[in-house]
């Protein structure tokens, strides 16, 4: 459902992307803000990521089929508040399973196809990675089922947050005053795209960012710090299956460059920069041994 409710939304995003190109041909900025080689990699991913959607739907549907068997309320959704309720749940679980994407390599493996673009325009939103269902991402979906929402209404809440991501994966909209305290805004993504030292892993909200602005994770976009796009170690393929699964080949190098089972299980469990909480964890477990 969550994959099919994003074709249904094709043609706006299509003609979105149209509207941006033409702006920047007109500006004379197209080469600086596109590379057509990039944006037709990152439509390869989407088709990959719509094909491999029928793993992660079928264990989140069948897993929330069953706990929502074993639920502990019903929220009612056919009232405002339930609605609003809803809401906040979905963004409250999407912040959380977004900041683990960035600070568990397994979870990375799969999120850091989506950070793998090099320059940011609307043709990036959709670059998605495919194996979201084996890093377990949908794990903390399940959670707000439990609680009382109903699994359908989840499904369709996720896809609508992923659906209002679309838009600020622009460098063309500046900031948007009052909005930049609540929403998270172009201005903000930005700073989530980027890995320079001060912007790298913040700002994770999905419609929000006030649960950056609760937890610490937010930063503001400094106007004279730019940008700089793309992944620390950038991704230079443009063969959508290397990109989808390179982070997954770094990994697994890193793996075999170690000597215990218990070096691999730091290094899934541990941030992608190693560092943190990664390296207390290898240490804790030698000690353990
Ligand atoms: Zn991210
Ligand atoms: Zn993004």
């Amino acid at each position: 459902m969550h994959n099919l409710l994003i074709l249904k939304f094709f043609p706006f995003i299509a003609i979105a992307i149209a509207i941006e190109l033409t702006f920047l041909f007109w500006k004379h900025k197209l080469n600086r803000y596109y590379s057509w080689k990039e944006s037709l990699a990152s439509f390869g991913v989407f088709v990959g990521y719509v094909a491999s959607g029928i793993f992660s739907k079928t264990l989140l549907v069948g897993l929330s089929l069953w706990l929502w068997e074993h639920r502990l309320l019903t929220v009612p959704l056919d009232t405002w508040w339930g609605i609003l309720l809803l809401f906040l749940a979905i963004e409250f679980f999407y912040y959380w399973q977004h900041r683990a994407s960035h600070r568990i390599r397994w979870i990375w493996a799969s999120h850091a196809v989506h950070h793998s673009v090099n320059r940011l325009n609307l043709s990036a939103a959709y670059r998605l990675g495919w194996t979201g269902w084996l890093s377990g991402n949908f794990l903390f979906f399940l959670p707000p089922v439990w609680l009382g929402f109903h699994p359908i209404a989840v499904g369709v809440g996720l896809s609508l947050n992923l659906f209002y991501q679309f838009w600020i994966h622009s460098e063309l909209i500046p900031k948007l005053g009052g909005l930049e305290w609540i929403l998270n805004t172009p201005s903000h993504h930005r700073v989530h795209h980027a890995s320079n030292r001060a912007y790298i892993d913040r700002n994770y909200g999905g419609v929000l960012i006030i649960f950056d602005r609760l937890f610490g994770t937010f930063t503001e976009e400094n106007l004279s710090n730019p940008p700089v796009y793309g992944l620390t170690k950038p991704v230079r393929s443009h063969n959508p299956i290397a990109i989808a699964l390179h982070e997954w080949a770094r990994m697994l190098r890193d793996m075999q460059m170690t000597r215990s089972w218990r070096d691999c299980l730091a290094i899934a469990l541990g941030s992608p920069s190693g560092d943190g909480w990664a390296k207390a964890f290898r240490t804790k477990l030698r000690e353990l041994n």
